[in-house]
């Protein structure tokens, strides 16, 4: 059984089993649903607004696909709320850099799982960065910001549905339920920079290697965290062609985020 770890040096549940593949560094983007946006009082940006997380940020998965967060010391000088993010998570399985950022094929062939990760974000802190003109990581970057669920291939995403292999970027979705409440609908229809793209601006500006993560952005509806908060993302297709930010999914995982108790 693997064992919750920040350290870094875990190995990624894919499938059922651990992939060879070791995490690096988390690419984010922020801002890349208009309703998020929007809810946040920010503007919508021209082109996505990248950071990074170190791999020191990561919890990773149980065996059974149950992630354990630790309860974050949430910043007592700033009277914090921890937030969630939900979000689609991409892991790199094959280097991709500024020679294939306009490879369509190569980019996709790059992808070797499709999963949930939460951005915790200490959102006081951030307004605070924010407002100085500073750099987020201290509010995003920080050990345990970044748990993720286990990965299943975009082959077997494809299987499960009657999808066009191309079709599945748009398709991609996830519905949050937290402590059982419909909380996040995330559609990846109604990103302002979609999976692929999101990839190709990316690897122009990082080249992205064999374990890393892209995570896609969130939708509306984030909020604070809890001792004891239990986040359920269930991550799917929705119809060939439907667009809505509330269309129904065929879950294809299902995945559950556990915070400690106080
Ligand atoms: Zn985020």
């Amino acid at each position: 059984m693997t064992q919750v770890s920040s350290s870094g040096s875990d190995t990624f549940v894919l499938d059922q089993q651990i992939s060879a593949l070791r995490p690096g560094k988390i690419v984010c983007v922020g801002r890349n649903y208009a309703a998020h946006a929007a809810e946040l009082n920010n503007p919508v940006p021209e082109e996505p607004i990248l950071f990074i997380k170190p791999a020191s940020s990561l919890v990773m998965p149980d065996a059974e696909g149950l992630t354990s967060c630790p309860l974050h010391d949430a910043g007592s000088q700033h009277d914090e709320s921890l937030h969630y993010e939900t979000e689609i998570a991409l892991l790199i399985g094959e280097q991709i850099g500024p020679d294939v950022a306009g490879d369509h094929r190569r980019l996709v062939d790059s992808v070797a799982g499709i999963g949930v990760a939460l951005d915790l974000t200490k959102r006081e802190l951030q307004s605070v960065l924010k407002k100085q003109g500073h750099p987020w990581e201290l509010s995003k970057a920080f050990d345990g910001s970044c748990p993720v669920g286990s990965f299943v291939s975009p082959g077997r995403f494809i299987d499960k549905s009657q999808l066009e292999p191309n079709a599945l970027w748009t398709a991609l979705g996830f519905d949050m339920r937290f402590n059982g409440e419909l909380r996040q609908q995330g559609r990846a229809s109604q990103m302002l920079t979609g999976c692929i793209e999101l990839l190709s601006h990316i690897s122009r500006h990082f080249t992205l290697n064999p374990g890393d993560l892209v995570l896609t952005g969130t939708p509306a509806g984030v909020g604070a965290l809890m001792p004891g908060a239990v986040l359920e993302v269930s991550l799917g297709l929705a119809a060939e062609g439907v667009d809505d930010a509330a269309a129904p999914l065929a879950s294809v995982q299902q995945h559950t985020f556990r915070f400690a108790e106080a």
